[in-house]
C-alpha cells in the first residue's frame, strides 16, 4: 500500500481499463504514479464489457479515436498474456436487406478512406464466412483487423505493466473529493500529486459534477462452449442507429466468439441505475439475436449479467483538462467503447498533460464543452 504522505507526479482515480491504461502511460512517461481504486481493479464496467476492439464511425472524432486505439492494441498483441484471450477475428457488419447493403457500401467507402482494410461480402460469401447465420441476408461488411479480448485480464495486465515500472496502488480507498493538486480519500487521508486523472467510470460525475454522465445499462449472456460455432464478431449494421436511437430501451444483435468456444450474446441499452437482470429485456435481446442466428436457441446459456456504460450527451468521451482546474484531467464517458479506446485515451491525455503533440485532434473530446460559462455579474 502506498504511503499517503508521499507526493506523486500523477494520481489516477479508478483502476478500470481506462485508469490502468493511463497509469501505464504515466509511468512510461517517467511520472511517479499512484492509482487509487475504491473497489476491485478491473471490476467496474470493465468486468462487464464485451471486449470488442472495433473501429466505429459514428462521428469523425469517434473514428479517429477508435482507429488510433485499435492500432495501439495491435502493437501490444505480441506482449499480451494468453489469458487476455486476444483474437483477431474481425467484424462482420450484417446487412439484412438490399437497403442496408447500400449502407454497408457507404461505410466501406468511409473506412477505406481512412486506410481501414474492409470488404463487402455478398449473400453467398457471407454464408461461407459465417455459416450459423440464417439464409436470406443480403451481405455484410467485413473488417478483418478488428478483434476481441477479455477485458478484466487486459486491464489487470495494463496495471501490472504500470506497477512493474514503479506505479503504486492504493486499493479499497474511495476518493471523496478532488482539489487542484490533491485528492481526499474516505477516512481522512490526502494524497498530493502534480496532476490528477479522474478515470472513475460511471461514478466520475460524483467527482466532476459538471460532466453530465448517465449510466447506460447493458445486458449480456454467455453460453456454454461450442468451438467453431461462430468465427467473427457479428453485429447488425443498424447497431449504431438502434443503440443510440434515444428510445427508453433498445436491443441490438451483437455476437462474439470467445477464445473458450463460448458465444457472448449482446446487447441492450437503457438508462438505469438498477443492476438487476431484467427478463423481458433479456428475452427481447435473445429474440433479436435468434432472428439472425436461429440455432442460438439450441445453445445452453450459462450466465447473464448487466453492466453500466458511462454515457455523455454527445456520445464522445471527455479526455482532457478541466477548464478551470488545469491540473485535473478527465478520462470519462467512454460509453460502449472504453475497452477499445482505453489505450488511445491514455496517450491523448498524456500528450495534453505534457504539452506534447496530440496523436489525434483533441478538440472534440475536451471536457470544457460541458462546462457552462457563467458571465461576470452585471453582464448578460
Ligand atoms: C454490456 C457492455 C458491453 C460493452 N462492450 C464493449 C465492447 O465490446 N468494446 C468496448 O470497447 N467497450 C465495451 N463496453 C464499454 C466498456 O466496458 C467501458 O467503456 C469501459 O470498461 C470503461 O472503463 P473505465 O475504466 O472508464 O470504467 P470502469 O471499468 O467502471 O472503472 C472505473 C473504476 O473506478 C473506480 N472508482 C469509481 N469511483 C471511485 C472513487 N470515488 N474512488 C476510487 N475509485 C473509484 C471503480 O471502482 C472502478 O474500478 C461495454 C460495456 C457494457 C456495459
Amino acid at each position: 500500500m502506498a504511503s499517503s504522505n508521499r507526493t506523486f507526479d500523477l494520481a489516477v482515480i479508478g483502476c478500470g481499463i481506462v485508469g490502468a491504461a493511463c497509469a501505464r502511460a504515466g509511468t512510461r512517461a517517467g511520472l511517479r504514479t499512484i492509482i487509487v481504486e475504491g473497489s476491485l481493479a478491473g471490476g467496474g464496467a470493465t468486468a462487464a464489457g464485451m471486449g470488442h476492439i472495433v473501429v466505429m464511425d459514428g462521428s469523425e472524432a469517434q473514428l479517429a479515436l477508435t482507429l488510433y486505439s485499435r492500432r495501439l492494441w495491435q502493437q501490444l498483441i505480441p506482449e499480451l498474456p494468453e489469458a487476455a484471450e486476444y483474437r483477431s477475428c474481425g467484424t462482420l457488419w450484417i446487412a439484412e436487406h438490399e437497403a442496408e447493403l447500400e449502407l454497408a457500401r457507404r461505410k466501406q467507402a468511409k473506412l477505406a478512406g481512412q486506410g481501414v482494410a474492409c470488404e463487402i461480402l455478398d449473400a453467398r460469401q457471407l454464408m461461407e464466412a459465417e455459416p450459423c447465420l440464417r439464409p436470406g441476408l443480403a451481405g455484410a461488411l467485413r473488417v478483418p483487423d478488428d478483434g476481441v479480448l477479455y477485458p478484466p485480464i487486459a486491464a489487470q495486465w495494463l496495471w501490472q505493466q504500470a506497477q512493474n515500472a514503479g506505479a503504486v496502488m492504493r486499493s479499497g480507498a474511495i476518493v471523496t473529493r478532488i482539489q487542484e493538486q490533491a485528492i481526499h480519500v474516505a477516512g481522512g487521508d490526502r494524497i498530493q500529486a502534480g496532476a490528477i486523472i479522474v478515470a472513475a467510470g460511471s461514478q466520475g460525475a460524483e467527482l466532476i459534477p459538471e460532466i453530465p454522465l448517465r449510466p447506460r445499462k447493458g445486458h449480456l449472456l454467455i453460453t456454454d462452449r461450442y468451438p467453431g460455432f461462430l468465427r467473427h464478431q457479428v453485429v447488425e449494421l443498424g447497431y449504431l442507429q438502434r443503440a443510440h436511437a434515444g428510445t427508453e430501451s433498445s436491443v441490438s444483435f451483437n455476437l462474439q466468439p470467445r477464445a473458450t468456444g463460448q458465444v457472448l450474446i449482446g446487447s441492450s441499452r437503457q438508462y438505469s441505475h438498477d443492476r438487476a437482470v431484467e427478463p423481458d429485456v433479456l428475452s427481447r435481446m435473445l429474440a433479436r439475436a435468434q432472428s439472425y442466428v436461429p440455432r442460438l436457441g439450441d445453445l445452453r446459456g450459462l450466465r447473464a449479467w448487466t453492466g453500466f456504460r458511462a454515457a455523455t450527451p454527445d456520445d464522445l468521451p471527455c479526455i482532457g483538462p478541466l477548464p478551470n482546474r488545469p491540473h485535473i484531467f478527465a478520462a470519462l464517458g467512454h460509453e460502449g467503447l472504453g475497452i477499445t479506446t482505453s489505450l488511445g485515451t491514455a496517450e491523448l491525455l498524456l500528450a495534453q498533460m505534457l504539452g506534447a503533440e496530440a496523436p489525434i485532434p483533441a478538440g472534440p473530446f475536451q471536457p470544457a464543452r460541458f462546462f457552462i460559462e457563467t458571465s461576470p455579474a452585471g453582464h448578460a
